[in-house]
């Protein structure tokens, strides 16, 4: 996609620090963080938002998942605990449309979330 955020930054057209990266998912840390460790795990193929997953994104849904808990398990979240989040359309607060995975941790969270 052209015009999307996701898209240039895993053409490496826009930087990011990168976690983690594979020939499907690329991880790397938000530029606005909402924890001690906030990273976005994203496909590398463009889907605009979990609403748009057909069947056909089985496998990458699911490679996504284990890669946010690979991440949690390196930066050491595993013992205390992490959170995992999709937004998904506009009354999650979704800015990006491409898919993305967020991993929060390093702090109590709440619940329900706002
Ligand atoms: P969402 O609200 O779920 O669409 O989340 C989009 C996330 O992308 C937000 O947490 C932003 O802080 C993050 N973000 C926006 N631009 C960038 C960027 N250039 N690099 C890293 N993270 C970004
Ligand atoms: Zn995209």
């Amino acid at each position: 996609m052209d015009d999307c955020l996701f898209c240039k930054i895993v053409a490496k057209e826009i930087p990011a620090r990168v976690v983690r990266e594979d020939e499907t998912v690329l991880a790397f840390e938000d530029i606005r963080p909402q924890a001690p460790v906030h990273i976005l795990i994203i496909p590398k193929e463009h889907f605009a938002s979990l609403d748009d997953a057909g069947e056909d994104k089985e496998a990458i849904l699911g490679r996504l998942l284990l890669a946010a808990a690979a991440v949690a398990r390196e930066k050491g979240l595993a013992r205390t605990g992490y959170r995992v989040v999709i937004n998904t359309g506009p009354d999650s607060g979704q800015e990006v449309f491409h898919t993305h995975v967020h991993l929060l941790g390093g702090r109590k969270m709440r619940w329900p979330p706002g």
